[in-house]
């Protein structure tokens, strides 16, 4: 059979050994060691001649059935699982990148993400110069041959900005740098990533992935696409390994070396939420619209921002990589922040929570709690406002959705 769609790749992907019992989930190794019948293969499998699991912080049979799945679905060269988003994105850049070289990013990105590269990585000496990535004219301006990638996220939040990825990845491409994206709000499913040119995707399986909030963890998936000579630090392996350069290195050396692995629980927990991510994803993003719809109709309402909505200026390219679901997070503005509290604390559904993609809407003032740490300049840079309201839209009924915000708005008149 050809054209297998995601959910039924998901269900049915095989086992890499077969269950002893017959079991049709695959089975929760919860254990650290793995035992050999003798010495010559314990030095086969330390060789790496013998692939085998051997210790759990390096490789463990539950975390490689969730990374299985994500190969069957994605078509990867390579799947690395690890503890959290954050170990995704700071494990692939240590990876690709040394003192003295830079990235190019844009100031609009998760607030950790930007901690990331705006301290703990500065101070390895790592170098981040950012722009505006929905203007891609600008960006060969800032490439030299210490470059060594282009980061983004897919859609940004709160600002809800969608790059144009094929115009990014042409860029990235003609100068010899890679485009690693951030699809957290735009998973596998909801996003080929491969198809728009996306050398390494990373994203936080925290939030669509873990099937409703139940764990912490992320996903490095590299799409073979770029020719690893051409990487500076990487160049001398990848005359001997080629595509599999990138996920070489990264297990070898910098995953092994850093330790941010998945616990295996975590990795049974999210392989569950992967079996039902088509579903959540479709009811969210339908969701999403329709409340979106429902606040631009609503006079307490100032402005609603959601790419899916015709006005955003994000529709048609949102509309173009991402099928026809833009994500399921809107934000919109209330007359102040005083309004927006007081609005918030009449919701008796909506929990008052900082997350994505929940199974639960959850609401969230993000000037005054995940942007609380910068300074007014820096939070007006970053487009977030004091009378911003986010919205993650989870899968509970529009209709009771709706029917919450609209009593809670009572209060605002
Ligand atoms: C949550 C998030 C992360 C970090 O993920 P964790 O799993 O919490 O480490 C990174 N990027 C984006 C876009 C996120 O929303």
């Amino acid at each position: 059979m050809k054209n297998i769609q995601f959910i039924t790749k998901i269900l049915h992907a095989k086992f890499s050994k077969e269950d002893p019992h017959g079991s049709l989930h695959a089975p929760l190794y919860e254990n650290v060691a793995f035992e050999f019948k003798n010495a010559e293969e314990l030095e086969l499998a330390f060789q790496g001649k013998k692939p085998s699991h051997m210790y759990s912080r390096i490789s463990n049979p539950t975390i490689e059935h969730f990374e299985q799945r994500i190969k069957a679905v994605t078509g990867a060269v390579g799947v690395l699982a690890l503890a959290s988003g954050m170990a995704a994105i700071s494990n692939s850049v240590l990876t690709v990148a040394k003192a003295q070289d830079n990235i190019i990013t844009s100031k609009h990105l998760f607030g950790n993400t930007y901690s990331l590269f705006q301290q703990t990585l500065k101070d390895w000496g790592l170098e981040t110069r950012y722009a505006d990535l929905t203007k891609p004219e600008t960006i060969p301006g800032l490439i030299d041959g210490k470059t060594r990638a282009i980061f983004l996220e897919t859609i940004t939040n709160p600002q809800l900005e969608v790059a144009d990825l094929r115009a990014l990845s042409k860029i990235a491409k003609e100068r010899n740098i890679l485009l690693i994206v951030d699809t957290t709000t735009t998973p596998p499913y909801l996003f080929p990533a491969k198809e728009f040119g996306v050398d390494i995707e990373v994203l936080s399986s925290t939030k669509w992935i873990s099937g409703g909030a139940t764990s912490v963890g992320g996903l490095i998936i590299d799409h073979g696409l770029y020719d690893w000579k051409k990487n500076e630090k990487l160049r001398s392996d990848a005359v001997k390994l080629g595509p599999f350069t990138f996920i070489n290195r990264l297990r070898r050396e910098v995953y092994r070396n850093i330790g941010a692995c998945l616990a295996p629980h975590n990795a049974y927990l999210q392989s569950l939420g992967l079996e039902t991510l088509p579903l959540r994803i479709d009811a969210a993003c339908a969701n999403t619209l329709k409340i979106a719809e429902f606040l631009r109709s609503s006079s307490w309402v100032k402005t609603v921002n959601y790419p899916g909505l015709k006005e955003s200026p994000f529709y048609a390219i949102a509309r173009a990589q991402f099928a026809g679901k833009p994500g399921a997070i809107l934000t919109f503005d209330l007359a102040s922040k005083e309004q927006c509290f007081k609005f918030m604390n009449r919701l008796q559904w909506i929990r008052r929570a900082t997350n994505l993609h929940d199974n639960r809407t959850l609401i969230l003032h993000p000037a005054s709690t995940i942007f609380c740490e910068y300074e007014p300049a820096l939070k007006e840079e970053m487009g977030v406002r004091e009378t911003s309201i986010r919205l993650a839209v989870g899968i509970e009924d529009s209709r009771d959705l709706i029917a919450d915000l609209e009593q809670a708005s009572e209060g605002l008149r």
